[in-house]
Order: structure tokens, then C-alpha cells, then sequence
């Protein structure tokens, strides 16, 4: 399970993703309780491909190969 998470990413914020259960960030960002004020517009990118990858290994099933 992921969720979104904004956080600090570079000198602004971000949307990050996380496991359920992780206290940091798909990205090593660690993530803390309090949310930032304000919603992010930005998502992070190490992040978003790390869940895309995250998502294909989930749903490649080896007799689903081409
Ligand atoms: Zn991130």
C-alpha cells in the first residue's frame, strides 16, 4: 500500500509517495507527521518512478509475459 505525502523536496515541496508503513519517502525523503501548510503543486520525481516501477513489478507476472 502507497500513499501521497507532501513533504520537503530541494527548496520548496512536494507531493512524495510512501509506503504505507515507511517513515520515509519512496526517495529517502524522510517524511514527518506535520504536513506542510500549504499543498504542493509539484510531485517528486524520484518518487513517481520509483511507484511506476513499483506498480510494474506488482502487475508483471511471469505467465503474463510477452
Ligand atoms: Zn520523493
Amino acid at each position: 500500500m502507497y500513499e501521497m505525502r507532501a513533504g520537503p523536496a530541494g527548496t520548496g515541496i512536494s507531493w512524495h509517495v510512501k509506503a504505507k508503513d515507511a517513515a520515509t519517502a519512496l526517495c529517502g525523503q524522510p517524511l514527518h507527521d506535520a504536513a506542510p501548510a500549504v499543498d504542493p503543486d509539484e510531485h517528486c520525481g524520484l518518487c513517481m518512478a520509483s511507484f511506476e516501477r513499483a506498480m510494474r513489478d506488482h502487475t508483471a507476472r511471469p505467465d503474463h509475459g510477452p
